[in-house]
């Protein structure tokens, strides 16, 4: 058990068992109250989390910080087994706001900010977002004009105002602002500034408007609101000045001169953001099935034929079904994650390795969320009516993490950035190989393909290193409906009609409660589908042999492949170049690949 939860907890088993102990503290466990109460509330768990020490995992030591970007990527994700508005207003106070004048600023920002953003003395927002532009970020239209030595934000109208700001209807005492920079009368694109919002008693700041947004479907410990700026003047010193710099002259330099990459640079050091979403989006999934699965283990619905005890829910096959697949795939995103954190943690300094990074945690952040919204809705239904019950907690993880898909990139949005990274990268490949090359790609590419369709790695393995029996095919875990009744004699039988399962070799195995399945007559380990399958002779083994052929220099397969691989390559081809157009292949349906 102790060797399971090590390598369950990871390189920041540490990091994990502190966060164990707080969370047993009862003034951190999730309860209900008035707006009001749940703001107050979540503020005062904010400090407490700064008390403890919390906050300083992924800031320099200079500043009083543990210098470990896991260790706080990895708290964050504890943090999530608890109260989730308290989860999301640390996101907001250390991850991004002062994540954002740790990464987009200099020392300057860092010795007069960082301090406080840890020991929350100065509460803060991220005021990215506005009222017109969520997703587009690039065209945020508010405004930093240079003049007379100070910078002047300005909202030009009500759709660029800031909306959904994390931290401004209550407490926050100053935002990273994000606007369009204008020196000596030209635009230089996206930049962050330091602008104040609030005085030290809580009244807006000269020039700033406040809007709460009120109540929202979850998360109501945050205070979000809205924000706009009516000729705000801020020193020029309050530009994060990383990756751009405006001189007192006006002049503007920067070390990247392409806009468009600087701000892509830019939004690259804030990913931690997204991890850090994707990581809590695991913790409320591990809640909700543990409380699905300890409630069907003890849950008894409906008696056996010839017995007395009624059935507990986790015997069902349809309720295994629900459960355990989630389960799977919550283990499996738990790697994933943690060994997203481990590079990230490792190469977050060096540009050129964190780049492929940033695509990864938007594909785990779009899977991660989808997967917890689905799965915490599936444990609802698994509990019944008791789901449906406050004090059972999936109605606050659902209304909780329901907008996790949403903030920190839209997952529809990340997945189209996943696409292009992916196809930027087929590109590149594509692009330096010639025409024998191009064959052993795609010869790979199908190998890969037809493998992980048939799952022919996961039912080969156990057999040939003498482990344990197969997983059961997707045909035997489908109901069973003709070994439940009496096939009658062959005869019967529609012509075409698969042999009953009796015939076949499959052994009878009952289930309590669950009906009947099937298991191999015989322990041993099928072939491969895709490999024997009607129509579909060989698919593997031909595309190996292409490889191997192509390898060699060409033989006869390898002629054969080159023929059989140009249509495919000529399609690849036109995709790239049309991107956004599907492409129709007269004697082939419009599906890449079925086996
Ligand atoms: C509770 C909460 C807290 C927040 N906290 C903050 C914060 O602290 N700071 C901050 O700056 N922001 C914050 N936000 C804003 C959040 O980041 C944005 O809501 C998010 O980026 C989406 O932007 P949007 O709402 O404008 O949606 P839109 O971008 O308008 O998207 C609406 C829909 O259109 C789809 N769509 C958009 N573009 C495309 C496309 N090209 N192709 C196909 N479909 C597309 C999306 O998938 C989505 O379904 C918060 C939001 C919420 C709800």
């Amino acid at each position: 058990m102790t060797e399971l939860q090590a390598h369950l907890d990871g390189r920041w088993a540490a990091v994990r068992n502190t966060a164990r102990e707080l969370l047993d503290d009862p003034r951190l466990v999730p309860s209900l109250g008035s707006l009001e109460e749940q703001r107050a509330r979540t503020f005062d768990r904010l400090r407490m989390l700064a008390e403890a020490g919390v906050s300083r995992l992924g800031f320099p030591k200079e500043y009083g910080g543990l210098d470990d970007l896991g260790g706080s990527i990895t708290g964050f994700e504890m943090l999530a087994l608890g109260d989730l508005s308290l989860l999301v207003k640390a996101g907001v106070q250390f991850g991004l706001f002062g994540g954002a004048i740790l990464h987009l600023g200099t020392e300057r920002h860092h010795e007069a900010y960082l301090a406080d953003v840890i020991s929350v003395a100065l509460p803060g927002c991220f005021a990215m977002t506005e009222t017109g532009h969520g997703s587009d970020v690039a065209a945020l239209r508010t405004t930093a004009t240079y003049e007379d030595g100070v910078f002047v934000i300005e909202t030009p109208d009500d759709d660029a105002r800031k909306d959904y700001i994390g931290n401004a209807a209550r407490d926050g005492r100053a935002a990273v602002v994000f606007a369009q920079l204008i020196t000596a009368g030209e635009q230089q694109g996206v930049h962050a500034f330091v602008v104040p919002i609030r005085d030290s008693d809580g009244s807006p700041a000269d020039g700033v408007r406040i809007e709460d947004c009120g109540p929202k479907a979850g998360l109501n410990g945050v205070d979000n609101g809205r924000l706009w700026f009516d000729g705000v003047r801020i020193p020029r010193e309050n530009l994060l000045n990383g990756y751009g710099d405006v001189a007192a002259d006006g002049t503007y330099s920067t070390p990247i001169e392409n806009p468009t990459r600087r701000f892509f640079t830019m939004l690259g050091t804030l990913i931690q953001g997204r991890v850090s979403v994707a990581g809590g989006a695991g913790s409320a999934t591990k809640v909700a099935l543990a409380i699905a699965v300890r409630y069907a283990e003890v849950r008894r619905q409906f008696t056996a034929p010839g017995r007395d005890a009624e059935i507990v829910l986790l015997d069902y096959l349809a309720h295994q079904r629900r459960l355990l697949p989630a389960l799977a795939r919550t283990y499996a995103l738990h790697f994933a994650q943690g060994e997203l954190v481990g590079a990230l943690h490792d190469d977050f300094a060096d540009e050129e390795r964190r780049r492929p990074l940033e695509a990864r945690a938007a594909a785990i952040k779009a899977a991660a969320t989808w997967h917890a919204t689905a799965t915490i809705q599936t444990c609802r239904e698994a509990c019944g009516g008791a789901g449906y019950l406050t004090e059972n907690q999936f109605a606050r993880l659902k209304a909780d993490t329901d907008v996790f898909t949403t903030f920190e990139g839209d997952n529809t949005v990340l997945l189209q950035l996943v696409g292009k990274e992916l196809l930027t990268a087929y590109r590149s490949q594509f692009g330096e190989l010639d025409w024998l090359g191009t064959i052993r790609f795609v010869a790979e590419q199908t190998v890969d393909t037809v493998v992980e369709h048939t799952a022919a790695h996961r039912r080969e393995a156990p057999a040939r290193h003498g482990g344990p029996p197969p997983a059961p095919s997707r045909r035997q875990r489908r109901p069973v409906r003709h070994v439940q009744r009496d096939p009658g004699p062959p005869a019967a039988r529609r012509p075409g009609a698969r042999r009953p399962a009796a015939a076949r070799g499959v052994r009878r195995r009952h289930r309590l409660g669950a009906g009947v399945r099937p298991t191999p007559a015989r322990g041993g380990v099928r072939p491969v589908r895709a490999v024997r399958r009607g129509g579909r002779p060989g698919v593997v083994h031909r595309a190996r042999a292409a490889v191997d052929a192509a390898q060699q220099g060409g033989d006869r397969h390898g002629r054969r492949a080159v023929r059989r691989a140009a249509p495919a390559r000529d399609d690849a081809d036109r995709r790239l170049r049309h991107p956004g157009r599907v492409h129709h292949r007269a004697d082939r349906p419009n599906v890449e690949f079925d086996p």
